[in-house]
């Protein structure tokens, strides 16, 4: 077999596209091909699709494609133009590469998989490409997925915030919390971040949304109020959001204690802070014993702490009735413990009881697409790397988005 076939062949190259040449550049660690057409071949507008004849060349340009064996393969044509009446002179379609990219389809395929496998600074030196490559790669996959993906009802929305990468800047993500996908990715946590979710989807889709879990986080509400039909039975707080506000109340409750009995020279609470931030049965074994003596004192934190535990009863009804009465209860119990924190805690919780204990009704979390929380936080870790949010945010959809990356 001649080298030009072989590499018609590999290339996969298809009529009138032929191979002229093959040069195998030692020094270079490279083999160049040489694509061709005969002339007289028609072309079809890129625009419209009409058949016409050669109007001229645009200049040769190269195209990376898969390696040969340890050699890396460039693919060189020029890109034949045709005169359209009425889109003018165009650059019609070469069948191996999308307009503008400098990777053959084969090449950019293989670079969406390495990219989907490992961090962008990996990839690229396995792929041998820039930096800027493999963005614009991962850019490309990203809009191709964004622009093919079927609009469809997603029925459990999850709404949570993330720190971007450095300073405080924050990113709203809107996730399918029945597929784990990230649907939106937006700017900031105002009420617009998550306004720009809802102001793309039609009405069926809109009406199609039974649950959305979130934060008691105003800006989200609003904007869940002000777009979603009856919204507001649909609005489900999140419970490790709701967990986490008592949380930090027994820690204040600690902190307070601590700051008083060392004061007397008590030094009972010394070291003991991240024993009373564990729930009941996280607390590591090797310090079990020595939490079981500090919650037999007659502590104030150690009755923070047994509040707290005892609100996680509120999601495990199955009968919203029985559920109420146990609120009504804890409500007591909490804001008759003369505990400041826990107190004001507890009012907290009480304003957006409603909204809590939809939970009976639509039993969804954040936490539920806990693959996808872990997966975020690896893309946060790389983001060392990233130069902008906007980078940040593609990753968050090539990773995360259940997109059809692929180009065709
Ligand atoms: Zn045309």
């Amino acid at each position: 077999m001649q080298d030009t076939a072989l590499y018609q062949y590999l290339l996969g190259l298809k009529s009138p596209w032929t191979v002229r040449r093959v040069e195998l550049n030692v020094k270079g660690q490279c083999v160049e091909v040489w694509a061709e057409h005969p002339e007289g071949a028609l072309w079809s507008c890129p625009n419209c699709a009409q058949e016409l004849p050669l109007y001229d060349h645009a200049e040769e340009r190269t195209w990376r494609h898969l390696d040969s064996c340890q050699y890396e393969t460039q693919l060189h044509a020029r890109i034949p133009r045709v005169e359209c009446g009425e889109h003018g002179v165009v650059q019609v379609k070469v069948p191996w590469a999308e307009a503008r990219s400098r990777f053959t389809l084969l090449f950019e395929r293989l670079a969406i998989d390495v990219l989907g496998q490992c961090d962008v600074t990996g990839a690229t030196k396995i792929l041998r490409i820039s930096w800027d490559e493999a963005w614009g790669i991962m850019e490309r996959a990203v809009k191709r997925g964004r622009r093919r993906k079927v609009p469809k009802v997603v029925r459990r929305l999850g709404v949570d915030e993330k720190a971007a990468a450095k300073g405080h800047r924050y990113l709203t993500l809107v996730c399918d919390l029945e597929e784990g996908t990230v649907e939106h990715v937006a700017e900031e946590r105002k009420q617009e971040s998550l306004e720009g979710y809802y102001q793309g989807l039609s009405e069926e889709q809109l009406a199609g949304i039974e649950a959305v879990a979130m934060d008691m986080w105003a800006p989200y509400i609003q904007a869940t109020l002000a777009r979603v039909p009856e919204a507001a039975g649909k609005i489900v707080f999140d419970r490790f959001h709701v967990m986490g506000y008592l949380g930090k109340a027994v820690d204040t409750v600690r902190k307070q204690e601590h700051r008083a009995l060392m004061a007397a020279g008590d030094e009972t609470l010394k070291g003991s802070k991240y024993l009373w931030l564990y729930s009941r049965e996280n607390v590591p074994e090797r310090r079990r014993d020595e939490f079981d003596v500090l919650r037999r004192k007659e502590l104030k934190v150690g009755r923070a702490w047994a509040i707290k535990e005892s609100l996680r009863r509120l999601w495990h009804y199955v009968y919203p009735a029985s559920g109420w009465k146990f609120w009504k209860r804890w409500y007591f119990w909490a804001t008759h413990s003369r505990l400041e924190p826990i107190r004001k805690a507890a009012e907290t919780v009480r304003r957006h009881i409603d909204n809590i204990l939809t939970y009976y009704q639509h039993p969804v979390t954040n936490a539920m697409s806990e693959g996808l929380n872990s997966k975020i936080q690896k893309i946060k870790s790389m983001a060392c790397g990233f130069r902008n949010v906007e980078n940040f945010k593609t990753a968050i959809y090539f990773r995360c988005g259940g997109l059809d990356l692929y180009p065709c």
